[in-house]
């Protein structure tokens, strides 16, 4: 037969891809558990999210790429990785000859998590008539990290004036922050791909919320009373629970938490957040930042009284 009928190439098409498919399902299944690390999550849109129609933007415009916002809020809101605009000029990060990993080279966006903090900074507003500080990158990971050292964070001179922004709005704010309150709380918003339905916490272990445990004692970071005490008893499934547990390995908090924590002087108490899937789709976003806001009120009401 000289060539093929419409109708086998057909066939042939369905078998390749359904080899295809099998293939992309074993290898995210190897994905799945808790012993992955942080952010070995497949660079795709969440569950249930259909991919963007429309091409990824590209811009030099340093505050379309790193969106800053100065607040009246002893709270902070980052997120560094879900962002989606290209920088102009600059390709793709290659990560040649750097550690893959939880603390090294990534290039995967935690979907969902640029739109998540602006719902969180509106929700806070709702909740409390004022607007927390805000450092959320609009630029894809391929370009920027900003939850890492520079050397790691970048390859290309013309990325490095946004991660600069990045980084010098979270040391303004915190130390806004500081100075106005003596207390207050960055939160630092991720997305993990291990456990859709669960919330880690990273705080190196209760290194970078040193502060509180000095002034409040443990409970305030392993009790009922405790960040994600409140987030429990709102409803959320989070880990470590007990919350005095081993946080889990690959989530124990990056350079944003490590950098601001208030393990450091001129810190502040910071913990990272990383989300599954089903608490960062479009679907509950809104359900999230809500709750979040409120474990918020609750949180300043019991550690940073002096808020209002
Ligand atoms: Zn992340």
């Amino acid at each position: 037969m000289k060539y093929q009928s419409n109708q086998s190439i057909r066939r042939r098409f369905k078998a390749v891809e359904l080899a295809r498919r099998v293939a992309v399902s074993v290898s995210l299944s190897v994905l799945t558990g808790y012993g992955i690390a942080q952010e070995k999550q497949v660079d795709s849109e969440l569950d249930g999210e259909r991919p963007k129609a429309t091409a990824p933007r590209t811009t030099s415009n340093i505050e379309e790429l790193v969106l800053v916002e100065r607040g009246t809020l002893p709270v902070m809101i980052s997120a560094p990785h879900g962002g989606t605009l290209r920088i102009s000029g600059v390709p793709a990060r290659k990560g040649e000859g750097m550690q893959a990993g939880p603390a090294g080279f990534f290039t995967g966006r935690d979907g969902g998590t640029e739109e998540l903090a602006k719902e969180v900074v509106a929700a806070i507003e709702k909740k409390l008539g004022a607007r927390p500080y805000s450092v959320i990158s609009s630029t894809h990971r391929r370009y920027l990290d900003p939850n890492r050292p520079a050397e790691i964070a970048y390859e290309d001179d013309d990325a490095k004036p946004a991660y600069e922004r990045y980084h010098a709005n979270c040391r303004l704010h915190c130390d806004e922050i500081m100075s106005q309150f003596r207390g207050g709380l960055l939160l630092d918003l991720h997305g993990q791909g291990s456990s859709s339905q669960m919330v880690f916490r990273g705080t190196g272990n209760g290194k970078t919320v040193s502060r509180l445990r000095e002034r409040f004692g443990e409970e305030s970071h392993t009790g009922d009373t405790s960040f994600m005490g409140i987030l429990n008893d709102l409803g959320w499934r989070v880990y470590p629970k007990p919350y005095g547990g081993k946080e889990q390995s690959g989530f124990t908090g990056g350079y944003i938490v490590q950098t601001y924590g208030s393990h450091r002087t001129e810190g502040i108490d910071a913990i990272q957040l990383e989300f599954g899937s089903e608490y960062r789709n479009e679907a509950n976003r809104k359900k999230t930042a809500s709750v979040l806001a409120e474990a918020v009120s609750r949180y300043l009401e019991i550690y940073v009284p002096n808020h209002k």
